[in-house]
């Protein structure tokens, strides 16, 4: 999972499932605490998918 701040925007880093607790998803978001600025809860999840594609290639060849 990638992790945002909703707040400043930078971008947090990357969690493993497998790494964190047993939890609901929504606990776990709620207990991220952003690096930058220090907001707690105020973090924005998405899917990696940067194993699967590379944009910095890009698709135009
Ligand atoms: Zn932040």
């Amino acid at each position: 999972m990638l992790v945002f701040c909703v707040e400043c925007q930078q971008h947090n880093g990357r969690l493993k499932l497998a790494d964190l607790p047993d939890w609901d998803w929504s606990e776990i978001s709620a207990h991220l605490k952003c690096t930058f600025c220090g907001k707690v809860g105020w973090v924005d999840t998405r899917l990696d998918w940067g194993e699967v594609v590379d944009f910095a290639k890009g698709v135009s060849g």
